[in-house]
């Protein structure tokens, strides 16, 4: 590729909202085939909003909310944020949480006023050694709307449910359309549960989703479609998608999200709208046209 002409795309990708690093990207995004986009932040708004606090019988929904945000003071994850702000939002007043810990793929806990209180998905009720059938059928029927919903555990025992919801963007399902127009092979990748995956995944039309997977595993999950010969394109905006977003054939960061996905991708999505890889692709297409 000529300078002038990977100059001249850079130029019209930043008016259409998408920053191209190098030559090397705009070059390899044009033989992608495969798109993989992470679900939460990337595909959702990722501002999830505090949506159900469902206390376990002899618990009291106020207090689970209040350990729970407790918590989760301690975390940065979009879910934690989302979780403290709802218990703020109820007047609650926080503790501070002494051995705190967060467990990535699959939640946080600690210590918050002399109980062990932990907060997360399935993985992590594997972890504590924790079983519980009737909170997950509860937990399941709401994530078959689309929820993300937690247990918080109390003393090793399930005291309630956290239900959170992150609304799609509103760019996202008319990306996808054109996305999809233009041939690519669309797969959503999350370390969310299956069903809060299927749920979204059905509404956009997405091809195959890979759920419950932890932040190495995506980076994985791209080496073997590679494998197979794929072209690989990775979507996402998490600290946790960097390794991703770095062994994809293109990484593709939002603007919106951390600093470190921005810095492993080759190309940022401005406002974090996937509609700029529709505008990203035909700007590839026609630029190395123009370099043959
Ligand atoms: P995603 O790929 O959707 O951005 P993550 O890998 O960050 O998801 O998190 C995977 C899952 O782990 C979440 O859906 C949630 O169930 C659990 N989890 C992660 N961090 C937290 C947290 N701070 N509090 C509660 N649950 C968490
Ligand atoms: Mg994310």
């Amino acid at each position: 590729a000529t300078p002038m002409s990977i100059m001249t795309a850079t130029g019209r990708g930043a008016q259409a909202g998408v920053l191209i690093k190098n030559a090397e990207a705009l070059e390899a995004f044009e033989r992608v085939d495969t798109l993989i986009v992470d679900k939460t932040g990337t595909l959702t708004v990722g501002k999830p909003e505090l949506a159900a606090v469902l206390p376990e019988a002899g618990h009291d929904e106020a207090e689970i909310l209040r350990l729970a945000a407790s918590l989760e003071r301690g975390s940065e994850h979009p879910l934690a944020e989302a979780i403290v702000r709802g218990a703020e939002a109820r007047g609650l007043t926080l503790a501070n949480a002494e051995a705190f810990e967060a467990v990535t793929g699959m939640g946080v806990k600690g210590v918050v006023d002399g109980k062990a209180v932990a907060l997360g998905n399935a993985k992590m009720l594997a972890q504590l050694g924790v079983e519980a059938p009737a909170a997950t059928a509860t937990a399941n029927a709401r994530r078959d709307e689309g929820e993300t919903v937690m247990f918080v555990t109390v003393d090793g025992a399930v005291a309630g449910l956290v239900g959170v919801a992150d609304p799609v963007k509103e760019t996202t399902p008319q990306a996808l359309k054109d996305l999809h127009a233009l041939g690519f092979r669309i797969v959503m990748a999350t370390g969310d549960n299956e069903r809060t995956a299927r749920a979204i995944a059905g509404r956009l039309g997405i091809d195959d989703i890979r759920a419950d997977v932890l932040p190495e595993d995506k980076a994985r999950i791209i080496r073997e479609l590679q494998a197979e010969g794929r072209k690989v394109a990775m979507a996402g905006d998490g600290v946790n998608d960097a390794p991703a977003l770095a062994q994809a054939d293109v990484g593709i960061a939002m603007g919106t999200g951390a600093d470190v996905a921005i810095e492993s991708a080759g190309f940022t999505l401005v406002k974090g709208d996937l509609g700029g890889i529709v505008r990203a692709r035909r700007l590839s297409l026609a630029t190395m046209r123009n370099i043959r």
